[in-house]
């Protein structure tokens, strides 16, 4: 007879081996999930996975599916959204459910999300405003670029009415939505202008150095196909940069819209630098919003940014960081690792209880071995060429400056929007 002893041995080997292995991931998973309630971090920002309990038989396909990696975890044999800020909308988890046990939404039953109301032919309810791109709830690169592209082409059919100096269309965001807008814009021989708040790019631009991004092929306009479907975020700005040099588009950067007002023929644009006259406007200005501002003399400057994305560009420099969650504190350790820096974290409460365990952990180690100084009470008063105030309860600081970084959070488009005249949807874990 065959001696089934080391069968049933490597048997029970693996199945030990699969169990500790669950055991240790399930750790993990609770470990991030509970970090991310801490910090306050459990609704997802725009469309994400809804699990379907009863369905889930917990085989963490989706885990493995999601290359964000740590969205989703599996705790107690069913799948769970452990950090849920992180979620980009990829769909991949759903995709690969074996049992159908996944469904797309936006919002939760606890916090509703306010889409505008979209036709098919990407206009709203105020004809002659358009929107495209993720601020209409469709994420990802391809989607923005190709929605871009479509909206677009329903403009184009518009009576062009625009006089003088007015444009035919004017598209807010040059993010891939816009940039894609812009080159069809082009290509149909519309008089247009892109304003941008910041730079070619959008989220993408903001993404940490080095992010490979995951995206699809897509067709651009006057470009053809683009075959991306791994690349770092440097290569892919490299390659909308060099088309947006070949076909000299004309995009206004650093100008911030405030309001769109309708004039009966067209509308009036309101930004930074003055008005804008279009007869349709493209709103691609994404879901993620405007840096809130201090509203402090000098804010202006060049030195002054609203993210890091790169620690590196600090070494060597006086440094700021002004506010009190995740990305203040990230940007406070990551910049004081870098060699010659000095960094001072500004906050105006008296503790960063917004800010996860580990990250306080990370400032409280390198503030007490003076490779930065916290400054909680403090609020900035004013920011000069080479040095800038702080205001604390005992007087005002001057302190040698060569950069600030302000992460103090963002004002979301939604009260833009509803300015505008544009009807809002609230869903609440709805697709
Ligand atoms: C960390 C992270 C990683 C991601 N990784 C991927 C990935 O790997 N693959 C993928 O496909 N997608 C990824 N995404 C999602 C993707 O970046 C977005 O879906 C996409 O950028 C949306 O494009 P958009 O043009 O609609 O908006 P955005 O890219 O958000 O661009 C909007 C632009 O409008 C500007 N703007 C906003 N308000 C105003 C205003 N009032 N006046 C003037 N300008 C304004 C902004 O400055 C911005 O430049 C990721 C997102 C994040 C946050
Ligand atoms: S892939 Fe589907 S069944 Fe498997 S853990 Fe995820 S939600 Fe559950």
């Amino acid at each position: 007879m065959t001696n089934l002893w080391p069968y049933a041995v490597l048997v029970a080997a693996i199945l030990v081996f699969y169990f500790l292995t669950g055991r240790r991931k399930e750790k993990e998973a609770i470990a991030i999930r509970e970090a991310a309630r801490e910090a306050g971090l459990t609704e997802p920002s725009s469309l994400h996975p809804k699990i379907d309990i009863d369905r889930c038989i917990g085989c963490a396909t989706c885990v493995v599916a999601c290359p964000e990696k740590t969205v989703l975890g599996v705790i107690g044999g069913k799948a769970e959204l452990i950090e849920p800020t992180h979620c980009i909308g990829h769909g991949a988890c759903k995709t690969a459910c074996p049992v159908q046990g996944i469904s797309l939404v936006f919002g939760t039953s606890e916090r509703g999300v306010d889409l505008p109301r979209v036709g098919p032919d990407f206009q709203t309810n105020v004809p002659g405003i358009f929107i495209a791109g993720e601020l209409g709830g469709m994420g990802l690169i391809r989607n923005a670029v190709e929605q871009g592209r479509q909206a677009m082409e329903s403009i184009k059919k518009m009576p062009r009415t625009a006089q003088g100096n007015d444009y035919d269309v004017a598209i807010i965001g040059a993010g891939p939505a816009g940039f894609a807008a812009a080159l069809a814009a082009k290509e149909a021989k519309l008089r247009y202008i892109v304003i941008e708040q910041d730079d070619l790019g959008g989220t993408v631009f903001k993404y940490p150095r080095g992010k490979v991004v995951m995206t699809q092929p897509v067709k651009l306009p006057l470009v053809g196909q683009a075959n991306f479907r791994e690349v770092s975020k440097e290569q892919l700005l490299e390659f909308w940069r060099s088309i947006e040099s070949q076909q000299q588009l004309n995009i206004r950067y650093r100008d911030r819209v405030d309001k769109i007002d309708s004039t009966g023929s067209g509308f009036v644009i309101t930004s930074q630098a003055g008005e804008t006259r279009a007869s349709a406007v493209l709103l691609a200005i994404g879901r993620r919003g405007t840096p809130r501002r201090l509203g402090v003399p000098g804010e202006d400057q060049k030195k002054v940014v609203y993210q890091l994305i790169d620690p590196q560009q600090f070494a060597g420099k006086h440094v700021l960081v002004v506010g009190g969650g995740d990305s203040a504190l990230e940007a406070a350790t990551s910049i004081a690792e870098q060699p010659g820096t000095t960094v001072t974290l500004s906050y105006r409460s008296e503790a960063f209880g917004r800010a996860k365990a580990k990250n306080r952990e990370k400032l409280a180690s390198q503030s007490a071995s003076g490779r930065l100084r916290v400054m909680l009470k403090s609020t900035v008063k004013g920011i000069g060429e080479h040095d800038l105030e702080l205001k604390t309860d005992s007087g005002v600081e001057r302190m040698p400056n060569d950069a600030v970084i302000i992460c103090a959070g963002g004002i979301l488009p939604t009260e833009f929007l509803k300015a505008a005249g544009i009807v809002m949807d609230t869903k609440y874990g709805t697709a």
